[in-house]
């Protein structure tokens, strides 16, 4: 029986700007994507039917998770190509966190399918066809690295990040991405992050360059809807972090550092205070590129 197991990683931005907001509601931004040392892990399996099982309460059971909503996807697109399937679906990146969670795990179906089924869809065809289902899920089939602009679905790769040492928080509470971007005010925002000068220390590999332009324009929105995030951003300073961010809409918070020693100090620190805080760490293509395992063919 033709199986797959698929690494889903999840994702931190390391900048967000958001240009304006479009005439069909949705925002233009210009956001690095980076992905990071954070996964789910998927089993897909030929089944008599299309079912998921899960180890996570919190995310839909049935066709409107991601990952089944890729199936369907799929399916539909490659009529008599594409089996029924039994979705195994075992979750650790946090939920609702702004870590692109469920559209990696949706990406991962799609790259796994693309496999089994030897539908030898490129890079950019499985892109195309992932926009259908989210903004963020054109990045999670490429990465690790990578400007997303448009309303996040147009994806250029950028030089690999040099491995960078995270932090991350995620606050017991989720935050709504729609919420997040209707609660902003885009001709209020008076600092644009420098999108640029990160892309230029992502081509000279300039760690300091890379942390110096990290920035994020949702925060003051998110900190309205949830003072709780922004006082775990001080709280994570007061810690002794020099770069601190929250990625996409929120809540989670991370810090980042160029040496591991001192992200491992760093956490140790932070734990008391906070015991669900994650030590990771950014991922290479090497590590992508082996996401996705097929067996059980003869
Ligand atoms: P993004 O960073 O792309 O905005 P996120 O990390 O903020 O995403 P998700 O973890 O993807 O948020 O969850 C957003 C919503 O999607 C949740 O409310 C959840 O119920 C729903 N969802 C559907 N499928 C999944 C899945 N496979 N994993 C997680 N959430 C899912």
């Amino acid at each position: 029986m033709l199986q797959a197991k698929i690494t889903a990683y999840a994702k931190i931005n390391l900048v967000l700007d958001v240009l304006r907001k479009r005439e069909d509601g949705y925002h233009e931004v210009a956001m690095v994507m980076q992905a990071v040392d954070l996964s789910d892990t998927i089993h897909l399996k030929e089944s008599e039917r299309n079912w998921i099982t899960t180890n996570n309460r919190h995310i839909p059971m049935n066709m409107n998770n991601l990952a089944m909503r890729a199936v369907t996807l799929m399916q539909r697109e490659f009529p008599g190509k594409v089996p029924k399937m039994e979705v195994d679906l075992e979750k650790r990146i946090p939920v609702a966190a702004g870590m692109a969670g469920g559209s990696t795990d949706c990406a991962g179906v799609m790259l796994g399918i693309n496999q089994m089924c030897n539908l030898g869809l490129t890079q950019k065809e499985l892109e195309l066809l992932a926009a259908q289902l989210g903004s963020d899920i054109p990045f999670c089939i490429g990465g690790p690295t990578a400007l997303a602009t448009g309303r996040g679905e147009l994806i250029e790769p950028l030089p690999e990040c040099p491995e960078l040492h995270l932090v991350v928080v995620k606050p017991p509470f989720g935050v709504s991405t729609p919420k997040v971007y209707g609660n902003l005010r885009v001709d209020e925002i008076t600092e644009h992050p420098d999108v640029q000068a990160c892309i230029h220390g992502l081509q000279m590999k300039d760690t300091k360059q890379i942390l110096n332009s990290m920035g994020n324009v949702l925060e003051k929105s998110t900190f309205e809807l949830q003072p709780k995030v922004k006082l775990i951003k001080d709280g994570m300073r007061t810690h002794g972090a020099q770069h601190v961010l929250m990625s996409g809409s929120g809540p989670t918070v991370f810090a980042a550092f160029e040496e591991k020693k001192e992200a491992e100090q760093y956490y140790n620190r932070l734990k008391p205070q906070y015991p669900g805080a994650i030590l990771t760490r950014t991922i290479n293509k090497k590590q992508l590129d082996e996401r996705v395992e097929v067996y059980g063919r003869e």
